[in-house]
């Protein structure tokens, strides 16, 4: 599904993120900035050894739940990673929602400051993490709607490994675009 707002397209995606060919691939990281599973693992494997090197010389100290730091994509198409850590969901009583929507808009603006038209976002938390899929979608794209006036962005990825969180995807940007319309 595509939706254009403004002058940015928004896309949804099903497949493999460490494919997409926009200049910014986001990396739903851990705190230590040292490679992990899931959808980190896959970027650290198929970008090369330098995305690892790169986090420990210049990011010692890790990332903050909720903040982005910023490396090369190595063998990648992409230009860029930028690596956040979401939040590790613990019932909804500790800021899950607010560190996650950091998440987001902290890589946009991070994607912006670096000159970047095109990002990509795997769905941040909703894997190993443990955040529900039906709220990390509605918060990451309506994060996304939120800030389209302050960055740069010509075209906005959401790229989900299954099927079925493509579709919780699709059914969530088709809701927020009829609510927007019906509020306008
Ligand atoms: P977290 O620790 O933030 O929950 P995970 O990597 O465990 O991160 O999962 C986040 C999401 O990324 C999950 O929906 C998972 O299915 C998905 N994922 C895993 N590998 C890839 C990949 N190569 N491309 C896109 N999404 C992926």
């Amino acid at each position: 599904m595509e939706a254009k707002i403004g002058s940015t397209l928004i896309r949804l995606v099903q497949g493999d993120i460490t494919r997409e060919k926009t200049d910014v691939i986001v990396n739903a990281a851990n705190p230590s900035l040292r490679g992990g599973g899931g959808v980190d693992g896959a970027i650290h494997r198929a970008g090369g050894p330098e995305i690892l090197q790169e986090c420990i010389d210049k990011y010692p100290k890790g990332c903050g739940t909720g903040e982005a730091r910023i490396t090369t994509a190595g063998q990648m198409d992409a230009k860029w990673v930028i690596h956040t850590p979401g939040p590790i969901w613990r019932g909804g009583q500790q800021n899950e929602e607010g560190l996650l929507r950091n998440s987001y808009h902290n890589s946009l603006l991070l994607a912006t400051k670096h000159g970047a038209k095109s990002i990509a976002f795997p769905s941040i938390s909703t894997g190993v993490y443990g955040f529900p899929i039906d709220q990390a979608a509605k918060i990451a794209i309506s994060t996304v709607i939120e800030n389209l006036n302050e960055i740069s962005m010509k075209e906005i990825h959401f790229v989900q490994f299954s099927a079925s969180d493509c579709q919780v995807y699709t059914r969530t940007l088709t809701q927020i675009l009829k609510d927007t319309q019906e509020e306008s």
